[in-house]
This record gives structure tokens, C-alpha cells and sequence, in this order.
């Protein structure tokens, strides 16, 4: 590869260009056949995805946000409730909480997972808490466990935002797995993306999965094609579903190929951890990299520093915390110091294998050098 060339933060067109010959063939047959709304690409996938994740149910839909919404719906949040969950993800999050009238109540994350810190769940719950949603930020598995237990004794449903963990687990059990259900999104730059937008719920209840496959179409009940409630056209399409069978299969590699760069990076970054110059997420067997987000100080002059002098493009995941964007101000009752600190110091370095592979050490080496030519300006 030419060594002149960008090295894109995320490249979801080069894990398209990997697979072009199989894409292509799947979108002709697709074009050609008889069924576009949730034909057999779509029972297909279902079958398979609920499988990988270790549920007996899933069900597509037409993003991860609808998955999100959906599923909330389905386990029983109503307008007015609250729903605990984590200001540092992407707004999706808190805005499918939002769209079904419920309201979004923000507890921080913890320093080194940099996901929900479960400790502090019950001193946000309150009589109208119906739900928590953790988020598996950046691929990093929360611990499922310890919050099952705090749902299960404060009588609350649990929806996983696992739309940046496809495949993350924890022991032998897959995320989506642990909650009364799990909502993954198929957005193109995911661990595993489509070519357009797409979802899925994923739940190991049959009453929960009926309740979904209802809401996803216009509220119908059954075959009869009666809504009984009000419902959403939110369908994964047969060509994201053709896609996605095409790529499942290499999830896992991929995965793999993500932790093997994350583990160059540990390595590489080892001495200015230590210096107490840049922050990493602690280890975790479970995690599948979406992100590897570094905490710096200095992040513009980082940032503008390897994109100038090294062609290397980063991203900052996420600037501005959903507590202090106007649709979600009122949900932050405490502070939410690590959440802030996080916003400020977060940078996404190149992650996915088609962008980066065999490229780790150009990376590190102008992550260093940023990083030390900044600190001394
Ligand atoms: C991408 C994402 C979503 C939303 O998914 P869309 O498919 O874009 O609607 C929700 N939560 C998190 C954590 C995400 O990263």
C-alpha cells in the first residue's frame, strides 16, 4: 500500500470493496426476486443473528434508533416514564428514549470502562423509572451481571444499547443476551453495517418478541392485519438483509483483527500511559474494539497535528454529551464529572482492519509525536 495515503478513521466502503464480488451478486439476486419486504434475506438473517447472539428471537427493523424506541415499547415503557441510562453515547440513545415520551435520566460512567458505572444506578431511580438502558461504548461490555441484579431487585426493565458491540461478550455469553432484550443498529461504519441504514431487536421472550414484530409494522397484530396499537413502518429492507447475511459470517474475524490492532496500540502507548499523558479503556476479553479511544489533553492540536503531518484521520466520539444538548437538559439531575472530562479528552484513532491493518505502527508512532509536540507548545 502506498504510505502517502490517508489513513481514514473508518472506512465502511473498504469492507464493502472486500466483499464486492458476493455484495454484488446478493443485490442482483435481490433485484430479481419476487419479495423486497421482509422476504427470506430478512428470515435469514434473523435466524442467524439470533443465534450468534444467543437469543431465541430477532426480529430487523429500519435503524438501531427504531430498535432503541421499539424495544423500549415492547418491555413496557409508557409516556411519562423514566429510563436510566448514560450520557457519553451517540444522541440515538437518548433520543429513542425521548420519542416514545419517555424521558432520558443520565448517570455517569466509570473512568476506565468509560461505560454506565452501575454503582450509581439506584440513586437516580425514582417511582417513574420503568427501564435502564446500559450502552456497550466503543465494544466495551458493561457489566450485564451486576445490573441485571439491580433491575431485577428495583423491578425494571433492561434494554442493551449494543449498537456498537456486535459480538462483545462477557464469558461465554454474547451482549443482547442479557437484558430483557438487546437493540444493535446496522449503520454502515458498525462492526457490522450495512450499506443504508438498518436494525434489530434481539430478546430471548416470546411475548417481547410478538410485541416487536407488531410495532415494526403498523401496529399488526397478526396475519389479519389489524393494528391494535399505534405502531411504526420500521422494517429492515431485503438488501441490507442480503448485505448483513453476507457479512455475518466474518464478524468474528473481524472482531479478532479489531483486538489485534487494539493490542498494538496498548502495547505501543504503554509508556505514555504510564506518564500519565494518555488514558486507555482497561483490558476486557470481551470487547470488540468498535473504538479505541484515547484520552488526551490537547486533543484540536492532537488531532490537527496527525492529520496534517501524518495523513492519519481521527474522530472525537463525543464532543458534546447528550446532558448538555438541549432535547436531553433535564434529565441530568448530579453531575457528571467522568461523562465531561471524557467529552473534552476523547480521541478516536483508526480502529477497522481494511483502514488500518499492518499500518498500527504509523499510527503509534504519530499518536506519540503529536502527542508530545503539543503538550510542549
Ligand atoms: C449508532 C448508534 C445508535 C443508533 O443507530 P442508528 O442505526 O444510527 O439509528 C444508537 N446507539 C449507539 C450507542 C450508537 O452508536
Amino acid at each position: 500500500m502506498d504510505t502517502t495515503e490517508v489513513i481514514p478513521q473508518a472506512a465502511p466502503h473498504l469492507r464493502i470493496a472486500h466483499f464486492a464480488a458476493e455484495v454484488r451478486e446478493k443485490l442482483g439476486a435481490v433485484a430479481a426476486s419476487a419479495h423486497y419486504i421482509l422476504g427470506p434475506e430478512v428470515a435469514s438473517f434473523e435466524a442467524s443473528f439470533a443465534s450468534y447472539c444467543g437469543t431465541a428471537h430477532c426480529a430487523g427493523v429500519a435503524s438501531g434508533t427504531d430498535a432503541l424506541a421499539i424495544a423500549l415499547r415492547a418491555v413496557g415503557v409508557r409516556p411519562g416514564d423514566e429510563v436510566v441510562t448514560v450520557s457519553m453515547t451517540a444522541s440515538a440513545t437518548a433520543m429513542a428514549i425521548l420519542q416514545i415520551g419517555a424521558r432520558p435520566v443520565f448517570v455517569d460512567v466509570d473512568r476506565r470502562t468509560r461505560c454506565m458505572d452501575v454503582s450509581l444506578v439506584d440513586s437516580v431511580i425514582s417511582e417513574r423509572t420503568s427501564a435502564i438502558v446500559p450502552v456497550h461504548l466503543h465494544g466495551y461490555p458493561v457489566d450485564m451481571p451486576s445490573l441485571m441484579h439491580v433491575a431485577s431487585r428495583r423491578g425494571l426493565a433492561v434494554v442493551e444499547d449494543c449498537a456498537q458491540a456486535h459480538g462483545a461478550s462477557i464469558g461465554d455469553r454474547r451482549v443482547g443476551s442479557f437484558g430483557h432484550a438487546g437493540a444493535f443498529s446496522f449503520y454502515p461504519t458498525k462492526n457490522l453495517g450495512g450499506i443504508g441504514d438498518g436494525g434489530a431487536i434481539v430478546t430471548s421472550d416470546p411475548e417481547t418478541a410478538r410485541k416487536v414484530r407488531a410495532l415494526r409494522q403498523y401496529g399488526w397484530a397478526d396475519e389479519r392485519r389489524i393494528s391494535a396499537e399505534a405502531g411504526y413502518n420500521s422494517r429492515l429492507d431485503e438488501i441490507q438483509a442480503g448485505v448483513l447475511n453476507v457479512l455475518l459470517p466474518h464478524l468474528d474475524r473481524e472482531n479478532a483483527d479489531r483486538r489485534e490492532i487494539a493490542a498494538r496500540y496498548r502495547e505501543g502507548f504503554a509508556a505514555l500511559e504510564a506518564e500519565n499523558i494518555v488514558s486507555l479503556a482497561s483490558e476486557s476479553t470481551g470487547c470488540v474494539n468498535h473504538q479505541f479511544a484515547i484520552e488526551v489533553d490537547h486533543r484540536a492540536g492532537v488531532q490537527q497535528w496527525l492529520r496534517s503531518r501524518r495523513r492519519v484521520l481521527t474522530a472525537v466520539h463525543y464532543a458534546v454529551p447528550a446532558h448538555r444538548q438541549p432535547a436531553f437538559e433535564d434529565g441530568c439531575r448530579t453531575p457528571l464529572p467522568v461523562t465531561d472530562r471524557l467529552a473534552e479528552r476523547f480521541l478516536s484513532l483508526p480502529i477497522q482492519s481494511e483502514a488500518v491493518a499492518g499500518r498500527e505502527h504509523e499510527v503509534i508512532e504519530g499518536v506519540i509525536e503529536a502527542v508530545r509536540s503539543c503538550a510542549r507548545s
